[in-house]
């Protein structure tokens, strides 16, 4: 155990939660009283998922807790996952605990390994209904006896242990329904690098990073959700294509609105922070400014917009005028953010402290006016009001007038000519002026309660506000992307085409010097299923493949994508087989791990899923290799029909081609200058027969006599072959 002073506790807080611990803050609960011992207790848990400082937080990302709850018999796991900040509480079901927690992107679980009372059903939908106050789960359409419960029940219990009730900001459940979402698996989202990047793990090189020129952090948060769960329902994405696009055709009304979202504080953490009872006065005054600028929004869209979508999304807006216009007589314009200062309140809202903070010049009548009274009343002239340290205010009376002195006098001491009284009247304005500026302190912090009690209850339409804002600023910035980077609506189709012209990667072509990157086309359609992609290392076969598999998420968010014309077909999954990883961690050997992903792709794959084969059959002898990689494709091209896009150095592939009409044959162009390679990086029809290994190996500063005996060796075994 150590001390810390409290001003800096939320540095070793910060330090501490990080580091995986769970931090309880004990708070006095009553003011010292010098007397008795004061009465502690755990106000709150800290753990990573349950943080609440700002200063601990990403503004761009959701700080999920989130509990999986698995069962023996189920082959799918059910997951709750919760922002204690925004108040977001959703369920959802998922086909493993991987895809759930690469969807969900936690920062803390649980599970029943750590907290198996709370995941019993009974136990769980007690917590829900209770804290809901809801006599049955169909309110927020989760069946009763649903599996969801059990998860959501065990979070809500954690919840409430670690933030002790102060929990106002959840106000319902979601579910994500998984029949309107295209399934990424965790393998896929990986690959693709749609989070994070592959190399250092984070935002920077990631598709979200490309897409996300968001204005407000509930934008970003937002998108960050969308590309890890694009849609899978034409008429969704459709929604939002006829949405950017209204805003992509107007591109001054789509930057004066976005000029206004710039503005935006956090509306969305600022739910939290009013349940946690953590905001200040400036906070109230900021919360004003984005209560006229949410009015702003929604004038701007009446007068601009058409689209169902952003129509839709301006009615969900709800300026609160009446909430703004008390706040803004009760809260002074430039208040200061410490709640003991005092001085926030304004003058005029609360009469008792008006004359707290007048007594200054108040006291002075009262006590006039006192002196008159008693004066009348008494009939003594001569009794007067005075004041010093010692005895505080009192009423002087002459010896020789004491015979009319009342009863309800109270002696407080004398002098050789007078006594000195004070009566109940003089002592309540003697401790209203001794008292005044610590009471008017008091005071305002309890009118500020009251306050923060009165936004409260708006909680839910200020969450209302802050969705529709997310959803509106993600449609913007990707509108305001679209016209930058000259993106294209796609068609969608629900016919099997997946025609792309002149694809771009959207994150390379934007780290590229411009026009260095080589669009590529692709066509694709039922009877024509299958790419098989030749060329040598290098030539960009992972990145065509990327490139399409990219063009085919961005095109399921409703964004527009990067190519000459889209047409793409609604496509249910997205599988990878992308490069070796060894998966050393569960001791399984790279073949392995490749087997294991391709199991899962023919398992699940269906004729409306896009396949990524970057290399099969490689991990393991050239023979079993190739007889692998021909059955698994024919597998795929047989009995599936997905779309595959399947990359190979093994050339006798190129045969599918030929027996095959779903199959088409590409290469990758290359020429050579001087004896040196050059990759063109263009997908063209045909076959590329070499591998061009020792060439490209040579590119690596390899030493010339290794690369000299390579190419003899390949001689001798060609001229073997041949005889
Ligand atoms: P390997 O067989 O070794 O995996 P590959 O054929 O998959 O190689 P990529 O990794 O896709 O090759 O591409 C190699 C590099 O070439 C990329 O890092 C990129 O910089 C560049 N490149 C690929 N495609 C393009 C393109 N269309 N336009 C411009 N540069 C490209």
């Amino acid at each position: 155990m150590c001390v810390v002073t409290y001003h800096a506790a939320n540095l070793y807080i910060k330090k501490l939660v990080e580091l995986g611990f769970k931090v309880a803050i004990a708070e006095q609960l009553e003011a010292p009283n010098g007397k008795t011992l004061i009465n502690r207790d755990v106000v709150r848990v800290i753990t990573s998922g349950t943080v609440i400082d700002d200063a601990m937080l990403n503004a761009d990302s959701n700080n999920f807790v989130c509990s999986i709850y698995e069962t023996d018999n189920d082959s799918v796991v059910y997951a709750a996952w919760a922002d204690i900040m925004t108040g977001e509480f959703y369920v959802a079901q998922f086909d493993n605990y991987d895809n759930a927690v690469s969807r969900i992107r936690p920062k803390e679980v649980i599970t029943k390994k750590h907290f198996s009372y709370a995941f019993v059903y009974k136990q769980a939908v007690q917590t829900v209904k209770k804290y809901f106050n809801i006599n049955t789960t169909q309110i927020f359409d989760i069946p009763e006896n649903s599996p969801l419960i059990n998860a959501a029940g065990a979070l809500l219990e954690y919840l409430l242990m670690t933030a002790k009730n102060k929990l106002s900001n959840i106000t319902k459940i979601m579910l994500v329904r998984d029949e309107n979402f295209m399934v990424l698996d965790k393998i896929a989202r990986d690959t693709l690098e749609i989070v994070s990047s592959y190399r250092n793990n984070t935002k920077a090189g990631s598709l979200l990073a490309a897409l996300d020129k968001t204005e407000t952090p509930m934008g970003a948060r937002l998108l960050a959700d969308w590309v890890t769960a694009p849609l899978k329902n034409v008429t969704m994405i459709t929604e939002r294509q006829d949405a950017i696009q209204e805003l992509f055709d107007n591109s001054i009304s789509c930057q004066a609105l976005r000029a206004i979202l710039d503005k935006f504080n956090d509306l969305g953490r600022f739910c939290g922070k009013v349940a946690n009872g953590n905001v200040n006065p400036k906070d109230i005054i900021n919360f004003t400014e984005t209560l006229s600028l949410i009015q702003e929004v929604k004038d701007f869209i009446v007068q601009n917009c058409h689209a169902l979508l952003l129509a839709r999304l301006a009615g969900q807006l709800d300026a609160l005028m009446e909430l703004r216009t008390l706040l803004l007589n009760a809260i002074k314009p430039e208040p200061s953010t410490v709640l003991s200062d005092g001085g926030y309140i304004k003058e005029g809202y609360n009469q008792t402290l008006d004359e707290l903070r007048n007594v200054g010049t108040l006291g002075k009548q009262w006590l006039l006016a006192l002196e008159t009274k008693e004066r009348t009343e008494t009939g003594v002239e001569k009794l007067k009001i005075a004041y010093n340290r010692v005895t505080g205010y009192y009423l002087e009376f002459p010896m020789n007038a004491l015979k009319q002195m009342p009863y309800r006098f109270i002696r407080k001491g004398s002098t050789l000519n007078t006594e000195r009284y004070t009566t109940d009247e003089l002592r309540e304005i003697e401790s209203k002026i001794l008292n005044a500026s610590g009471e008017a302190i008091k005071l305002e912090q309890t009118i500020f309660g009251e306050i923060i009690a009165a936004v409260q209850k708006y909680i839910p339409t200020i969450q209302q506000n802050a969705a529709a804002i997310a959803n509106i600023d993600v449609l913007s910035n990707l509108a305001y992307l679209a016209y930058k980077n000259q993106w294209v609506r796609p068609e969608i189709n629900t016919a099997g085409t997946l025609l792309l012209e002149s694809a771009r990667h959207p994150v390379l072509e934007n780290v590229l010097p411009t026009n260095e990157f080589i669009a590529n086309d692709c066509n694709l359609d039922s009877e024509n299923t299958t790419m098989l992609i030749t060329g040598p290392n290098m030539a960009g076969k992972s990145t065509y493949m990327k490139t399409v598999a990219l063009n085919v998420i961005m095109a399921h968010l409703g964004s527009f994508v990067p190519c000459n014309r889209a047409n793409v077909s609604l496509t249910d999954r997205v599988f990878t087989r992308i490069g070796a990883s060894d998966d050393m961690m569960t001791g399984k050997s790279t073949f392995m791990v490749e087997m294991n992903e391709v199991s899962n792709i023919v398992h699940n794959a269906t004729k409306d899923s896009l396949l990524l084969l970057d290399e099969i059959g490689r991990g393991t002898g050239t023979n079993d290799g190739y007889a692998l990689a021909k059955a698994i494709l024919t597998y795929i091209i047989e009995q599936i029909g997905s779309k595959t896009l399947c990359a190979t150095h093994f050339h006798e592939l190129i045969e599918l081609g030929h027996n095959y009409s779903q199959v088409q044959n590409y290469k990758v162009l290359t020429s050579s200058i001087n004896g040196q390679i050059v990759f063109l990086h263009k997908v063209v029809k045909g076959e590329e027969q070499n591998s061009f290994g020792a060439e490209v190996a040579q590119l690596s500063g390899l030493p010339e006599l290794i690369i000299q005996n390579a190419k003899k060796i390949m001689k001798e075994r060609e001229s073997h072959e041949n005889h």
